[in-house]
Formats: structure tokens, C-alpha cells, sequence
């Protein structure tokens, strides 16, 4: 996707025929880009999901950070996650983009590549958007829309008393590649950095979960752990506690967590952006969960308990109980 001409003489028209141009359709795409409204069709008996995300340059990400591509795969991806939470089936999704002056055609071309590798590989068809000038950085707006049979949605409500909390893939790490960003210090583990800037949502666990029937509740990942645990709790009128020597990280965190004075659990517990899931389920699902996550390819490790009690507290190795102060995960500014 390349050729000489800039943005400017290209013009908004031009522009959305260039990106059309490299739409594929998908599944009950009755018809995509190019009309006043696209049109798609539901699979009898499903409900269609819907979400929402805006990427604003230098408060979500940063032109010098992120390649075209990486951030075009990223900005589809963080709402893939969002649907994999609610066990759905991503289908289709809207992009909207305000446009600097003088923005690069070539920044903007990998950025569309990026964007579509991102939707093909997890059968997402683009069928839509919106296309205006920004006064102040690039602007991203994804919309994505899902599907699935009413009685297999997960939602964040329904932990229920003494069910195992659990989380897949490991945490910590995007905040670990963003701290390290942030010092400009040296990262020689590309697998640290991929997570902060290539992160995969996690669709077909999320999506074999909540079709089991074995959980009762699931949320993405995106603010950290103690955060968006705590949306579970709230919303399901319980409390929790976690484990803090149970909390999973890679390999590559803790090459980097170890020599330090502190081990870093804030990443762990608050780091944002790992896209990883957490979801409850009673204590005798544990091997069956066991067995699906494994198939689909992941691992999925118990980090703690849902209690009655609404407070959500972490239990450190000394036997003690840590009320955190600070949960959530605040944005680069
Ligand atoms: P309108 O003036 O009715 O809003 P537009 O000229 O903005 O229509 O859009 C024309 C077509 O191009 C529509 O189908 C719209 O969804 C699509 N479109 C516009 N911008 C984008 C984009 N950034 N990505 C994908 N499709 C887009
Ligand atoms: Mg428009």
C-alpha cells in the first residue's frame, strides 16, 4: 500500500477509497464501506455486542514508540479484548480518524496494513468509519461490534462466595516495557516490549469459558489486576482476596524485576494494558478450566478467592492483609 502522492492532494474521498480498496468482507457483511450506513446481518438467535475506544496521541500512545503497523494492530486489539471479555465473537468494527496537518500517507498506509493483519486474524471485517482533520495529534476511534447466543455472554456481574479467582498469561509486563520506555533504558527482551505493543486478545479462551458454563464472571485486563478485579467485585456485590505469590509474570519480568531493591508488585497488581483476562468460578470447575484454557493454547493460574465481604484485599507471603490505596492505572498523562 504505497505510492508518491500525500495526503493532503489525496483528500478525504480518496482516502477512504484507499483504505476500501484493501477491505476484505466477512461474515453477514451485507454491505461495508462506501454507503451512507453499513449493513450487516446477526446469526439467528445471537445478540449483537458493541464497544467503543478512543487512542489519543501522547495521552494512550506515542508516534515515536509504536510503528505505523504495530499501532494500527493495537488500536483494533484493544477492543478484540472487550469482546473476548464478554465471551463473543468479534465481527465487525467502525474506525474513525482525526488527521494532523501534514500527516504522513506512508504513516497512515502501514497503519491501515497493521489495522487489517490485526482484524483477518481474528475474523473482524471493516465495514466503516469517519475520516476528519485533528488540531492537536492523531485521533483513533474504534468501534467494534460482536455476537453470540444471550445465555453465553460472560459479564462482569455473578462471582459468587469462596469461587477461585483466575487469570490468564502472565501480568505485569506492558507496564514493565512502559516504565523502561519512560527511563529510556535499553530492552533487550523483545517479548517484554511486544506486550506493550503488539498485545493479543485473548478471544478464543474468553470465547471457550464463557461457552462452557463453567464461570461466573470475566473482564479484560486493561487497567491492571486490583482494578479491574475490583469492577468484578462491585458489580457482583462481593469482595476478594488476591495472592500475591500466586500472581503469574514471564520470565522476561522477572529478569528485570528481580535485581532491583523492590521486586515491583505495583506492576503486577496495578500495571495496566496486559489485556489479559480474569474471571471467577466455583472451586470444582478448577481442573475442567484447567483442561480448556490448555486447549486453547494458554495458561490460566488461580491467584485468589471471591469473598462475601465487599472489601478486595491482597495477602502477602507473611501471612498479612494489604488494603491497596491505589488501584487503577492512570494513563501516560
Ligand atoms: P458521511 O458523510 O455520510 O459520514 P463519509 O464520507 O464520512 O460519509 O464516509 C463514506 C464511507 O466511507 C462510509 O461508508 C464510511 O463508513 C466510510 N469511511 C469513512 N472514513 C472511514 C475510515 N477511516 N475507515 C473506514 N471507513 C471509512
Ligand atoms: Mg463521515
Amino acid at each position: 500500500m504505497k505510492n508518491g502522492t500525500n495526503l493532503s492532494s489525496l483528500g478525504e474521498f480518496g482516502l477512504i477509497d484507499r483504505i476500501a480498496a484493501h477491505v476484505a468482507g466477512g461474515k453477514g457483511v451485507v454491505m461495508g464501506i462506501g454507503d451512507d450506513a453499513a449493513v450487516t446481518a446477526l446469526t439467528d438467535g445471537m445478540q449483537l455486542l458493541t464497544s467503543t475506544d478512543m487512542l489519543l496521541e501522547d495521552v494512550h500512545f506515542r508516534r515515536s514508540w509504536h510503528t505505523p503497523h504495530l499501532l494500527g494492530r493495537k488500536s483494533l486489539a484493544v477492543s478484540i479484548s472487550d469482546i473476548a471479555a464478554m465471551g463473543a465473537i468479534p465481527r465487525w468494527a467502525l474506525l474513525s480518524l482525526g488527521l494532523p496537518a501534514g500527516f504522513p500517507l506512508d504513516f497512515l498506509d502501514e497503519y491501515i496494513d497493521g489495522f487489517l493483519a490485526m482484524a483477518a486474524e481474528h475474523g473482524v471485517a471493516l465495514i466503516g468509519g469517519d475520516t476528519c482533520s485533528s488540531r492537536s495529534g492523531l485521533v483513533i476511534s474504534v468501534t467494534i461490534m460482536a455476537e453470540q447466543f444471550p445465555s453465553l455472554i460472560a459479564r462482569r456481574r455473578g462471582a459468587q462466595p469462596n469461587d477461585e479467582i483466575w487469570v490468564t498469561g502472565t501480568l505485569g509486563d506492558a507496564a514493565l516495557a512502559l516504565e523502561l520506555l519512560e527511563s529510556n533504558q535499553a530492552i533487550d527482551e523483545p517479548s517484554l516490549m511486544a506486550r506493550l505493543l503488539d498485545p493479543t486478545p485473548r478471544t478464543v479462551a474468553g470465547r471457550a469459558l464463557a461457552e462452557s458454563g463453567l464461570i461466573t464472571s470475566m473482564i479484560d485486563i486493561s487497567d491492571g489486576l486490583l482494578a479491574d478485579y475490583g469492577h468484578i467485585a462491585e458489580q457482583s456485590r462481593m469482595g476478594g482476596i488476591l495472592y500475591l505469590d500466586s500472581l503469574p509474570t514471564s520470565a522476561a519480568f522477572q529478569k528485570y524485576a528481580t535485581p532491583r531493591p523492590v521486586f515491583p508488585h505495583h506492576l503486577v497488581l496495578s500495571g495496566g494494558e496486559d489485556y489479559e483476562l480474569a474471571f471467577t468460578a466455583p472451586a470444582e470447575n478448577h481442573e475442567k478450566i484447567n483442561a480448556i484454557t490448555k486447549k486453547c493454547g494458554i495458561n490460566a493460574a488461580p491467584v485468589g478467592i471471591v469473598t462475601s465481604s465487599p472489601e478486595v484485599t491482597v495477602l502477602l507471603p507473611d501471612g498479612s492483609r494489604h488494603i491497596p490505596q491505589k488501584p487503577g492505572f492512570t494513563h501516560l498523562i
